[in-house]
């Protein structure tokens, strides 16, 4: 079990407010740990303690290989307690043990990526003025401020504090109360493991109370969310009021294109995987199949068979997916298939439920739609579920325009055995990562992260988030 009180300066404690908050378990829908709520005066206690961390405190005396050491210890140290934190994060989010052992593998990743990289943000020197000298250097905002999605909690930790740490930020994370104990558990493993007072701070609670009071706080500097569309505007208006920076990464309405020329056999697990991972409550969820129509009928065809073996279980039975986070999200995403059959979309295929699933869990069959109408909400709006849309289209312009054709633009999918086909789709797809023959391509913690359009901006992930997590100072000395 995670430790489940607020971290301050190394410290845990309980809320200012004395109010906690269940945890449930999405498998049976019971508590089975509380949370704090922490409330304004607990996020101003991390906030100060960030501050006096980056300004004066132990934090604020390591140089950049020192602080790439600890990150690079807690790669280890994350890798040793696999089977423990792969535990938390299955019951803590309902996901298949094995999908979240690779969440762990992904997480230790993450801390190796930014302690290795720690040491490796260079400035550069720049030709200017005779008798000038000119360079810059990169360096952290002061305090960051880290909100997270209950999706993904042990990858999404690593992923935000761990280029702001290398960068020399103190942070304060406040992750979601649906699904908090992996973030937990690993900040505790990082005070044990040597970082100083007041350099990782966590702070748990709702999102209208602590997200709102930690978003808006003036002594912050630097504001990294990761979550819904409705939530990143008001980040992105709290972050306005105080005149500091923000990287949203918000929703996404993903499209995989297969054309007639694909290796459907190939493309085919990676197609439906795209869908079915934690149950579709993936941003980047492959949730639109858009097929070209000459090979409609043999392409979804196969899916659907594949579809159709996709089973439903407890995160222990380890199955393809398992329940939705919530009662809240089941019934957004039954809600989606509700107007779907109102709208008389066909039902081209289901998954299956296991036999003998807790009563109370939170689950959901998987369900592909289609001929989805272009117009209709399945095609454009996003479900975070595992209900996936076909849609046919015409020629290569019609592939490009439909899956452009959405508010979101965070990722596409490319399948062609035509390379320069491939190589034009995928330069006019409006997002952030475009994959061909493949689709998600192992977590990419190398690669930039980010949206374009509703989906977001700012990138995170590989070296571009060292950039995001710091600001560029340039010097000029004159010495003629
Ligand atoms: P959400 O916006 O409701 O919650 C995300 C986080 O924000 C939680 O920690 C929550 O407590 C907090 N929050 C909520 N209201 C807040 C407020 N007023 N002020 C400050 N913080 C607040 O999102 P969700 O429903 O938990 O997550 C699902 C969404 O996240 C989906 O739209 C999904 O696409 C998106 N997402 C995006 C990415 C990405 O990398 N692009 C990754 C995962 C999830």
């Amino acid at each position: 079990m995670a430790r489940t009180g607020i971290l301050i300066d190394n410290r845990w404690r309980t809320s200012e407010s004395g109010r906690t908050i269940d945890v449930l378990a999405p498998a049976t829908g019971r508590p089975f740990t509380q949370i704090a709520a922490a409330v304004d005066a607990d996020v101003d206690a991390a906030v100060k303690a960030a501050r006096q961390a980056v300004e004066s405190g132990a934090w604020s005396r390591l140089n950049a290989a020192e602080r790439g050491r600890l990150l690079l210890k807690m790669a280890i140290v994350v890798a040793d307690h696999a089977e423990e934190l792969a535990a938390l994060e299955a019951q803590d989010t309902g996901k298949p043990i094995r999908q979240a052992r690779n969440d762990i593998v992904a997480a230790a990743r993450y801390f190796e990526f930014y302690g290795g990289a720690a040491d490796k943000a260079h400035g550069d020197t720049i030709p200017f003025l005779n008798g000038h000298f000119a360079t810059t250097e990169r360096v952290p905002h002061g305090v960051t401020a880290h909100i997270i999605p209950w999706n993904y909690p042990a990858q999404m930790f690593p992923r935000s504090v761990g280029p702001a740490l290398a960068m020399g930020n103190a942070v304060v994370m406040k992750p979601a109360e649906d699904a908090c104990q992996t973030p937990l558990r690993m900040a505790e493993l990082m005070v044990e493991n040597g970082f100083p007072e007041g350099a990782i701070n966590m702070v748990t609670g709702y999102g209208h109370e602590a997200g709102a009071a930690l978003s808006g706080h003036p002594g912050i500097d630097f504001i990294s969310f990761i979550g819904s569309n409705e939530t990143g505007v008001q980040i992105q208006t709290a972050a306005a009021r105080n005149h500091i920076g923000c990287t949203l990464e918000l929703g996404g309405k993903s499209a995989q294109i297969v054309f007639a020329d694909a290796d459907i056999e190939a493309a085919l697990p990676v197609l439906v995987n795209a869908i079915v991972q934690h149950a579709g409550q993936t941003c980047s969820a492959g949730s639109r199949l858009l097929v070209e129509r000459s090979a409609y009928d043999r392409v979804v065809g196969r899916v659907a068979e594949r579809f159709a073996q996709v089973r439903v279980g407890t995160p222990e039975m380890d199955l393809d997916l398992g329940p939705l986070v919530s009662a809240k999200q089941r019934d957004r995403v039954t809600g989606y298939c509700g107007g779907a059959d109102a709208d008389g979309i066909p039902l081209i295929a289901e998954g299956q439920m296991a036999d003998g699933l807790p009563a109370g869990g939170f689950f959901v069959r998987p369900r592909l739609y289609g001929p989805v109408p272009r117009g209709n909400r399945l095609a454009s709006e996003e479900v975070f579920g595992p209900v996936m849309a076909v849609l046919p289209f015409e020629d290569e312009a019609d592939a490009i325009r439909l899956a452009n054709g959405t508010p979101y633009g965070l990722v596409a999918g490319i399948w062609t055995q035509d390379g320069g086909r491939a190589l034009r789709v995928g330069r006019k797809m409006q997002v952030g990562q475009v994959f061909v023959n493949c689709y998600g391509a192992g977590g990419g913690i190398e690669l930039p992260f980010g949206g374009m359009k509703k989906s977001g901006h700012g990138r995170e992930k590989g070296f571009d988030a060292l950039k995001e997590f710091s600001a560029v100072r340039t010097l000029v000395i004159r010495h003629d």
